[in-house]
Order: C-alpha cells, then structure tokens, then sequence
C-alpha cells in the first residue's frame, strides 16, 4: 500500500521517473545503459526479452538460462500421440543473441534483491537496474509420499519437455496391449489445467492405433477439472471405454504415496497398480524464486497485477507460471501475456513513465485428436478489493470455452489454429 501512495504521489509530483528508475537514472548520465536481466529463458522470458529490446533499444538486455536450447512443453504431448518429434519443439538461442540479447547459460541460484545481483551456479554475479524473473515450476517432492527426483527417473513427470517426455513415451511404447497407463494428476494450482486431460486422450489415440485393448486410467486429486464436459465428451467419443477418470472425491483426496518398484499407488483407502505411471506432482514456483524469498505461504510469487513487480521486492517483475494463484491460467499464452505486460511496465519504469492498465489474454487449444481440438480462451484485467489488495478478474463473459455441439469441421479448424499458435508463440520468443 506504501508503495502505491509513493507512486501516485510522484507521479502527481512529476517525479515517476526518478524513483521508478532511480538506478537507471543514475547511471545514464554517464552513458552506462540501464540493466534488465531476465531470469529463465522459456516462453516468458524469451519474449519478455524480445519487447524489452525492441521497445527500447539502448537498454542492454541479458537472459540467464540453464539450459543451452529451449524445449517447449506444450506441444510435448503431441509427441506421445506421434505427431511431433521434441527436436521440433526444441528452440535455440541463436535469433535472440541476433537481436542483440546477450544470454548467458548458467543457473541462477539467488536473487539478492538487495543488492540487485544475480548469483549463479558458475559463481557470476550479474547486477539489474530491473529484473524479469520467469523461472517456471518446480515440483514438490514428496508431497506424494515415494516421489522425488530419483523416482521420476522411473514413474515420469514429463511435466518439463525433454529427457522425461522421452521416457514416457519410451515407456509406453514399450508396454504391452492390454496394459494400463495411469496418470495422477495434480492439485491445482499447477502448469497447464488441461495438460493431463489432453495427454490422455493423446495417448488413447496411441494405443488404439498400436495397443487397441489397453487403458488410460487418471487418478486426480480434483473433484473436477478444466474443459471436463468437453474433455469427456471427447474421449467417449473417440475412445469409447479407453479412459477412466478417478476424481478425488472417489478416493479420498487422490493418490498420497507411490511405490516405485512395485509401480502401484496408494490412496488412503485402495492400492493401484499399472503398467505405466505417469505422476504429475503437486508444484510450486521456480526454486530461485522460493530460494530468493519471492514466494509467499502458497509457494507461488504475489505480485501487483497492474505492472507485475512482485509485492516482495522492488524492482523484480515476475512473469508466467511463477505467479501466484489467480484467474490467470499457468499457461504459455499467459507466459507471453504477462511476458508483454512486464516488458512495457519495465520500459516505461526505467523511462520515468507511469505503465498504463493492462489486461491479460489467454488461448489454449487441447487436442482430442490429431484432427479435434477444444480451446479455452479469455481476457482478464487487473482490480482492487476493499483494502487495496490486488488481483486479476476475466472482462465481461470473455472467459469461455469452445461449444459443446462444435462440429467436426469447427474442431478441425481449431486443430489447425493450434498449430499456428504454437508457430507464432515460439517466433514471439525464438524467431
Ligand atoms: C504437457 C504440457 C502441455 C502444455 N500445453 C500447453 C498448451 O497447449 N497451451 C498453453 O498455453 N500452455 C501449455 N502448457 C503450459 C506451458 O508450457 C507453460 O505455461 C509455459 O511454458 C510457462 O512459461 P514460463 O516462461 O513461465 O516457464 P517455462 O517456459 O518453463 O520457462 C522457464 C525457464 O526458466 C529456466 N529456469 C528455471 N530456473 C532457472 C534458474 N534458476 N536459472 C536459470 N534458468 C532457470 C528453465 O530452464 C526454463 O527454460 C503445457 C505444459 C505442459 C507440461
């Protein structure tokens, strides 16, 4: 609250700039560039970058990434149904270092938002004037009893493109027909709300080509689920009786320990077993915010919905998944969204202007089939309650899905529109 009153004074004092980009101020008059470093180079990152650099050039931009080429995760699933190979979801930095972003590959291990340093793993300490965090999720381990690290090298998450998508797949193909693939699907909030419905039905579509008497069995922590009629409509439709959903409430709350040797799963009530196991965990954001005191009890990062900055530091802006709980989906186009609503605020603090209201687009298509898609999409805007407190509402009857009467040839065209929204938002980022 503090900090709005010292804003909107400043900026009736016509002083916005001074304080909003005091560093930045200070070191412009002797030529030295204002800094943004960008922490996590995925889909909120990269195009966080891209605006940052293209809205105002002489800033000097850096990503600090871990990994050397960027895998997208959505899409992955496609991977499991045939349709795509990961070398095609995979991304390199080569066209952001063009435009004149440096990257550096190295963890970042703390922010100290202090000093304005970022501290990586390689022992580099990387100074901001503004920071851009967009470090994604990580997963609670062991919140499922028996599954961490070690045991994702062998019931998979595949909940982060690469290697696990790999495996999963692997996996499954290797399985025999008439084998069960279970998936435990997570609580929310988490990465993609329709994520493990679509995976479903993509690996239906899998077995019923290659292991025509073999299940899809998804033991959910929910009692309910995003897109469900439509989802379940679908996999009727396609796949008749190939996809089982256990919801929470017939279970006590989902699967609350997993033995990986015997691969079963264990509610409080009843033991499952399957051929294939899938464990989505619960999650959380990106360790270096939690490691950086960017997070609060929800283990998400709270932030000012009208320009992103967190509400637990000064100048670090928070994008994507990282941010807390809210009506904005973890999803890739929320990503780039709130990626675009940063780079702005960021641009127009280190200018001395005040960022103007924003609003927040979100499209995700969730494929049945190669051929059927269902989408989610909406609009959402920034409000303040009673007290002050911020948060994030859907514009009029904006938020909606696709029509449950959709025809073929409307599933159809939105399969396709899937396909060049994957293009587009990948060229935002990568292109
Ligand atoms: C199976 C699956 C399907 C999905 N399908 C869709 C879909 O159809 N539509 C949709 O809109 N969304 C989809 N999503 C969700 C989408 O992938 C995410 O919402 C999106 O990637 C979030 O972007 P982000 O920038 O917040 O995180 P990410 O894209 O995950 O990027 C985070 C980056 O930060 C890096 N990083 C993390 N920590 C550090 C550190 N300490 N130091 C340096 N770098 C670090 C990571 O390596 C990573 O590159 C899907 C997700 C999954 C798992």
């Amino acid at each position: 609250m503090a900090q709005i009153n010292r804003r909107r004074f400043l900026q009736l004092a016509g002083l916005g700039g001074l304080a909003a980009g005091f560093p930045y101020a200070a070191t412009w008059g002797s030529q030295t560039k204002a800094r943004v470093v960008i922490v996590g180079g995925g889909t909120g990152g990269a195009i966080a970058a891209r605006y940052v650099k293209t809205l105002d050039p002489a800033i000097d931009v850096t990503i600090i990434e871990a990994i050397p080429q960027h895998t997208t995760c959505y899409m992955s699933n496609w991977v499991l149904a045939e349709m795509r190979d990961l070398d095609s979801l995979t991304h390199s930095y080569d066209n952001v270092k063009k435009r004149g972003i440096n990257v550096i590959i190295d963890r970042a291990e703390r922010i100290d938002t202090e000093a304005q340093k970022v501290l990586t793993a390689g022992g580099q300490s990387v100074p901001y004037d503004r920071l851009i965090l967009a470090p994604g999720i990580d997963f609670r381990w062991n919140a499922i009893e028996g599954y961490d690290a070690a045991a994702a090298e062998v019931l998979p998450h595949a909940w982060k493109a690469g290697p696990q998508t790999v495996l999963l797949q692997e996996q499954i193909t290797a399985m025999a027909d008439g084998g069960v693939v279970a998936i435990v699907a997570p609580p929310n909030p988490y990465r993609c709300p329709p994520g493990p419905y679509e995976r479903a039905a993509l690996i239906a579509h899998y077995l019923q080509r290659h292991k025509p008497k073999s299940k899809v069995v998804i033991y959910d922590t929910k009692d309910a689920f995003s897109k469900q009629g439509l989802f379940q409509a679908g996999w009727e439709r396609h796949y008749p009786g190939m996809i089982e959903w256990v919801g929470g409430y017939q279970t006590g709350g989902g699967i609350k320990r997993v033995d990986v040797a015997g691969r079963s799963m264990h509610t409080d009530f009843d033991d499952f077993r399957a051929d294939v196991v899938n464990v989505i965990p619960p999650q959380m954001a990106g360790r270096v915010a939690v490691d950086s005191g960017l997070t609060d009890d929800s283990g998400w990062c709270p932030v000012d919905f009208r320009d992103l900055e967190s509400t637990l530091a000064k100048n670090v802006h928070i994008i994507g998944d990282a941010i807390v709980s809210s009506a904005l989906p973890k999803s890739a186009y929320i990503a780039a969204s709130t990626a675009k609503v940063a780079a702005v605020a960021v641009v127009d603090h280190l200018n001395g202007r005040e960022p103007g209201k924003p609003a927040y687009f979100n499209t995700c298509y969730s494929l049945l089939t190669p051929e059927h898609s269902i989408s989610v999409s909406g609009v959402y805007e920034p409000v303040a309650d009673a007290d002050g407190q911020q948060s994030v509402v859907g514009v009029g009857n904006s938020v909606a899905v696709s029509p449950a009467d959709a025809d073929d040839r409307f599933q159809t065209r939105e399969a396709r529109y899937a396909a060049s929204w994957y293009d587009n938002l990948t060229d935002q980022g990568f292109g």
